[in-house]
């Protein structure tokens, strides 16, 4: 029985060390040192490529919610980077050297895995084949993808608008109604004077953006527009774009509003709006400043922050099934961010869920139950594998995830109820299920 593993960044390396922690012979690809991609420096597994933060270890926080989790199923990386932190109080900062330096010696030293340092630009002959060859997929491997899943599943590159948790929203401020009278419970509209919404536009115009990573992030702001270039190009672009009134009249004045602000439901649940057509190169701080003044967004928490970014990543819920697998063919699973999820923490657990899933079905004959959606593990999963919409965008772990709790608990504490709950769910997924697989 032989697994191969596509790619040796976090996910793939996550992946490739579980299943040889299980006894299975894995051949793992990854194409550095000999081909690069714009953003990796050296030829070590599981490079960090920007930042060195791993994000918040605090139990309030989506983020240390999930490492709390992927603890409890035992993460390999997240066990080498907690060696490797610079810093594990509040945030899981790591030297980057020594992190991946690390994966390295452990996947060099294991004899189940064999490693290939080669491009890989068709599926291998193998028992099972996990893609995990990141969001700078070369381009050779990108179109063979193309070929495998269907032209239109693929995309490469991300224009993402910023998502809010439902519950931070003031509903009085604002309406569901559907434009076009086809789903009037989808989309939440604010109606704006001609007095806010020029102030809206004039600090959209005032505010600090992003540097793009890569040069050719550029093209795709042509491709997709952010929303301070379309503010720049005119007083009144948004109020004929993204912000018109039209349809949206006011059911109790009968007035059209000077300009409307749409949020649309992001997920079955409806704990998560996106704000429709805004995708925004600003910096979070400002996405924070300028949208908290839109009425009824005074207090928006952000669960996903706006960016536009060159980003490979495959429509999930259109050619995956729960398990991330080829829905066509059912030996083929992907992991890290060509899943549709965001950062590294995500990248790492992807990996983590499709190396169980394997070992699963190898030791077990089927897959696990799934993680209960209780759980930031199960909550992730759900969300990008049932994505209500045809533009499948990616997502990170946030607490609008997991479905809301009618306590009359707010804020930090039903953040901690909800992580707590988590906590404990997982442990019971992972006793019933797991036990006896590694
Ligand atoms: C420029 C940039 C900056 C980012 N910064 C951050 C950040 O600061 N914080 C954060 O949380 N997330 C960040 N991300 C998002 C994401 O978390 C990382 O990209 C993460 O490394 C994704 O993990 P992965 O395993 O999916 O892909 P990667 O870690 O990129 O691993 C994919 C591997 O596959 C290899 N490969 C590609 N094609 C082939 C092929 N055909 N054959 C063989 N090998 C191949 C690559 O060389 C690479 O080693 C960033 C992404 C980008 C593009």
């Amino acid at each position: 029985m032989k697994v191969a593993v596509l790619g040796g960044g976090l996910a793939g390396s996550e992946c490739a060390l579980n299943l040889a922690k299980a006894g299975i012979d894995v051949e793992l690809y990854e194409m550095r040192p000999r081909k690069s991609t714009p953003v990796h420096k050296t030829s070590e597994f599981a490079e960090l490529v920007c930042s060195n933060s791993l994000k918040s270890m605090e139990i309030h926080n989506a983020h240390g919610v999930l490492k709390e989790e992927m603890g409890i199923i035992d993460s390999v990386l997240l066990k080498v980077a907690k060696m490797s932190a610079i810093s594990s109080s509040r945030a899981l900062v790591v030297d980057r050297n020594i992190f991946s330096r690390k994966v390295t010696e452990l996947i060099e030293s294991n004899s189940r895995i064999k490693s290939i340092r080669e491009e890989v630009t068709e599926f291998p002959d193998a028992d099972f084949i996990v893609v995990s060859t990141g969001p700078l997929t070369s381009n050779h491997f990108a179109n063979y993808l193309k070929m495998k899943i269907g032209e239109d599943f693929l995309n490469f590159y991300d224009a993402v608008a910023p998502v809010v948790l439902a519950e931070s929203l003031d509903y009085s401020k604002m309406y569901f109604k559907d434009r076009h009278g086809d789903d009037d419970e989808i989309y939440l509209n604010i109606p704006l004077t001609k007095e806010e919404y020029l102030r809206f536009v004039n600090e959209l115009n005032d505010a600090e953006v992003h540097q793009p990573h890569l040069a050719e992030d550029k093209e795709y702001f042509e491709a997709c527009l952010p929303i301070e270039i379309m503010a720049a190009r005119g007083e009144d672009t948004l109020r004929y774009g993204p912000m018109r009134p039209d349809g949206l009249t006011l059911s109790w004045s009968k007035e059209k509003p000077y300009a409307v602000l749409q949020l649309r439901a992001e997920n079955r649940e409806k704990t998560l709006f996106s704000i429709v057509g805004f995708q925004t190169q600003m910096t979070m701080h400002e996405q924070e400043r300028v949208f908290r003044m839109i009425p009824g967004m005074e207090m928006a928490e952000f669960a996903v922050y706006g960016k536009v970014h060159r980003n490979t990543y495959i429509n999930v819920p259109r050619v995956l099934d729960n398990y991330f697998r080829l829905t066509k063919m059912d030996n083929v699973f992907f992991a890290g961010q060509l899943l549709g999820t965001e950062g590294y923490v995500e990248a790492i657990w992807g990996g983590l869920l499709v190396s169980i899933f394997i070992i699963h079905i190898l030791k077990k004959g089927v897959p696990p139950e799934l993680p209960p959606v209780t759980t930031m593990t199960g909550a992730l999963l759900d969300y990008i594998t049932h994505y209500p919409h045809e533009d499948f965008k990616p997502m990170n772990a946030n607490f609008g995830l997991i479905n809301n709790v009618h306590f009359g608990i707010k804020g930090r504490d039903r953040r901690i109820y909800k992580a707590k709950r988590a906590v404990k769910d997982i442990a019971e997924w992972k006793d019933k299920n797991l036990s006896g697989i590694f």
